[in-house]
């Protein structure tokens, strides 16, 4: 039984069907979804997927908001950076704005 689905893994549910390049991201995915993450409050390995974008910490309840298939997605470190940095030149205007331009290209 455990050699059943030892390459496949979770896509093995999926058979033959779909195509490999498909089923390969699909398990990519699905496998970091259901996967263990480290709690960013309490650092134990016990974050679980609760719902879409909403992960748990098994250890100390601790639940925030994240990414679909993972607590944290790189995208969003981007996301966050650009908005610190539009947020800059206008507490600080004019004299940062040409800096700030030539650190984003
Ligand atoms: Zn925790």
């Amino acid at each position: 039984m455990a050699r059943r689905t030892r390459q496949v893994g979770v896509v093995g549910r999926f058979g033959p069907r779909y195509g490999v390049r498909i089923r390969r991201r699909v398990q990519e995915i699905d496998e970091t979804r259901r996967a263990k993450h480290v709690c960013p409050k309490c650092q134990a390995p016990a974050v679980r997927r609760r719902s879409s974008g909403v992960w748990q910490c098994r250890h100390c309840g601790h639940v925030f908001a994240g990414g679909a298939y993972r607590p944290v997605v790189t995208t969003s470190f981007k996301r966050e950076a650009a908005a610190s940095e539009a947020a800059e030149p206008s507490e600080e205007p004019s004299a940062k704005e040409p800096k700030a331009k030539t650190g984003e290209a």
